[in-house]
């Protein structure tokens, strides 16, 4: 019938007394706007005659510009959802979806900074490991388990337990001076809301292990201002959108704005590498 999806709903037709051909020449006048050729595929026999002649029926007008203003609402509808979406990709936070996070290394919180615990069963699991490595002599192995022999190689639980990766590294740490361990964390997917959701593009999986990929929030944020501008025009020539006088403003005169110098790079995410690293320095660490 009709290529326009806003014509694919036709109930508004149905407010107009129309006979069928008359029905079918309306909607092939929304989309040609040539009155012979609309009338030729409603099948008129004699299109260029009946064409224009429909055109002057008050009834056919009526239904032609209701059928226009319906075009008209749909797209301004379209173009406020897309705004809407550019809106909350452009302000999302690639936070929710990534995060890089400075753990604790196990010396950080361990008693007089000897390696730390998660718990006890961690500890015993690692001791019986190493026990049974090391011995192969089951009545050696019981007496190491039971601490009966001195033997550096063997895990002892000096430190403590209680590491846990949510604290924060400790700064007077011998280990790591305090930088801790690098973690980069993703979000569970399926709980993404908002912005997030939207921003969210998949998920990649590379050599280096997988990535999260994300929409370009710059291209989102010049989409918006596009769409703006090219509002401001169209209701008013004269009037400047408050984007634009923005944009000029900043552009005329650059000491209007407050600009804030670098910080002395002197915090963890401006120091050099930490070896425990893995590689990423490009992360949003602390903005
Ligand atoms: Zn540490």
């Amino acid at each position: 019938m009709t290529d326009n999806p806003a014509l694919a709903d036709t109930a508004w037709l149905d407010q107009h007394t129309l006979n069928d051909r008359q029905r079918r020449f309306v909607l092939a006048y929304l989309e040609t706007s040539v009155a012979a050729q609309a009338a030729e595929k409603a099948g008129y026999k004699q299109p260029h005659v009946q064409g224009p002649r429909l055109l002057s029926n008050v009834v056919v007008k009526a239904a032609i510009a209701d059928g226009r203003s319906q075009i008209e609402q749909k797209a301004m509808l379209d173009a406020t959802k897309v705004a809407e979406l550019w809106a909350e990709i452009a302000t999302a936070d690639p936070n929710e979806l990534t995060q890089h996070i400075h753990a604790p290394c196990r010396y950080c919180h361990g008693i007089d900074h000897a390696y730390q615990w998660k718990t006890k069963r961690e500890f015993t699991e690692a001791k019986a490991a190493a026990v049974f490595d090391l011995y192969s002599d089951d009545a050696l192995r019981e007496a190491a388990m039971a601490g009966q022999i001195e033997d550096a190689r063997i895990p002892d639980d000096a430190g403590g337990y209680g590491y846990r990766l949510t604290d924060d590294p400790n700064p007077d740490c011998p280990e790591c001076s305090g930088f801790g361990i690098e973690i980069t964390r993703m979000a569970d997917t399926r709980k993404l809301k908002g912005g997030a959701r939207i921003l969210f593009d998949g998920v990649k999986e590379t050599k280096q292990g997988i990535e999260i990929k994300m929409q370009d929030r710059g291209k989102a944020l010049e989409n918006l201002a596009k769409h703006f501008g090219m509002f401001a025009g169209k209701v008013d020539a004269e009037e400047v959108s408050p984007l634009e006088r923005l944009v000029s403003r900043l552009v005329s005169n650059e000491n209007a704005v407050p600009v804030r110098p670098d910080p002395e790079p002197q915090d963890a995410s401006t120091a050099p590498a930490h070896p425990l690293d893995g590689g990423a320095d490009d992360h949003p660490a602390n903005d």
